[in-house]
């Protein structure tokens, strides 16, 4: 990846007078406040790259294998996962939520208690992941836990729930979910539960499911109470229009959409209308723009049987392949499906900033900021991986945003969210 050079006088100056608005430490100025901003001048303009390095990144939505932590997944080593430590630490990504996802299976007691096993293991994961590096990350469960460990120069890890239905039939696990750190949860995944209704038709990416509620059920209504008694940020990502709307009327606290993208750039079922859009920004809440390819661009029938030779050229034939192949394999599928590039060109760094800038003009710069849905399929041209994570704040300054701006899209609207979230809760106990 090249840098573009990128002149920004006022933040030199900002930067040697040590002024910046950015959360991380800056270095301390060299010369006392008193001296002539003309001497500061004669310093070099920051790179974009350096301006990322600078600010609090934070990613909401970075999916996990059950095997984090054990050969092969190993997340202290570089290796062919999109998100490790050291490639965290390279790509100037200071924080995430790593996700505790179980699909969607039958509303019967064998299925939650699947679930809720799936969910455990995904929760012994990332504890896995924090406990075998304790100088490198720290599990955080507030706001200004997260902000400690970058300060420490720490990364920080927070978790989020991708589906409320390993909770149980009556929501029974969530003080545990929540004991563990979990600190939002998505109320569908693809398919409907008995929370309320999914964008999608279960198991799929692209079809339409026919409304079962009509939005929340009872109890996704009463879900939405005990969360925000908890202080868990409600996610309307994988939700159905009229869910996503029941649950922002429902909510006493701002909510979130964890990793979705923009229906009038690309309409597809996991987008979110401008509707959605202006009720979450109304209630104050933060659209977290999503890095997906097949969310951001009509694929073609020849595209697409494309990906499925690369898939079958690796064996991956299995129903379940994305669970079951190697970190490795995955990371070969994704390096095929990038070289297809040039005859099928996919969503871009470009694109993803496009959306950023949609919600902006829309609703303002209050409500947008950044997810990679890394290890979940998620990925562009130009952020495959969290070590080109620099290249998306280039794209942002480019376009005008300032490093004040940039930082406020990548972190601090959701921690807003977030501490709004837990001072909502705190005040119920
Ligand atoms: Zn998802």
């Amino acid at each position: 990846m090249t840098l573009r050079t990128i002149q920004y006088p006022l933040l030199t100056l900002a930067l040697a007078l040590g002024i910046t608005g950015c959360s991380k430490e800056v270095p301390a100025p060299e010369a006392n406040v008193a001296t002539p901003p003309v001497a500061a001048k004669a310093e070099p303009a920051p790179t974009s790259d350096q301006i990322h390095q600078q600010l609090l990144a934070l990613d909401t939505h970075i999916d996990i294998p059950t095997t984090l932590g054990t050969e092969g997944a190993d997340p202290s080593l570089d290796g062919p996962m999109q998100v490790d430590l050291p490639k965290m630490r390279s790509g100037g990504l200071d924080a995430g939520f790593f996700i505790v996802y179980v699909g969607q299976g039958p509303l019967d007691e064998a299925g939650y208690q699947a679930a809720y096993d799936e969910a455990e293991r995904k929760f012994a994961a990332i504890e896995r992941m924090v406990s075998q590096n304790p100088d490198a990350i720290v599990l955080v469960k507030t706001p200004a836990e997260l902000k400690a460990a970058v300060a420490e120069g720490k990364l920080a890890a927070a978790i989020g729930i991708e589906n409320a239905y390993p909770l149980g039939p009556h929501y029974e696990h969530l003080q545990e979910f929540y004991d563990r750190g979990g600190r939002y949860l998505s109320l569908t995944h693809f398919g409907h539960n008995h929370f309320g209704d999914s964008s999608s038709a279960k198991g799929e990416q692209n079809g339409v499911a026919e409304p079962v509620n009509h939005g929340l059920s009872e109890l996704g209504l009463s879900l939405i109470d005990e969360l925000n008694k908890l202080g868990i940020m409600v996610d309307v990502s994988h939700t159905s229009k009229e869910s996503t709307l029941a649950a922002v009327a429902r909510s006493k606290t701002p909510v979130i959409a964890s990793h979705s993208g923009v229906k009038a750039l690309f309409d597809h079922p996991r987008n979110l209308s401008d509707e959605e859009l202006q009720a979450i920004a109304a209630k104050g809440g933060v659209v977290q723009l999503v890095a997906f390819d097949s969310y951001m661009r009509e694929m073609s029938e020849e595209n697409k049987a494309a990906v499925k030779g690369v898939r079958e050229q690796m064996g991956l034939t299995a129903p379940d392949w994305y669970k079951t192949a190697s970190q490795q394999t995955l990371h070969d599928f994704r390096a095929g499906v990038a070289a297809l590039n040039e005859q099928f060109p996919r969503a871009s760094i470009s694109d993803l900033v496009d959306s950023i800038d949609y919600v902006v003009k829309l609703v303002g710069i209050d409500h947008a900021g950044i997810a990679s849905d890394f290890g979940g399929g998620g990925g562009v041209e130009g952020w495959d991986s969290v070590e080109q994570t620099p290249a998306i704040t280039e794209e942002l300054l480019f376009r005008g945003y300032t490093p004040e701006e940039v930082e406020q899209i990548w972190s601090g609207n959701l921690l807003r969210v977030w501490a709004e979230v837990e001072a909502y809760a705190e005040a119920q106990r």
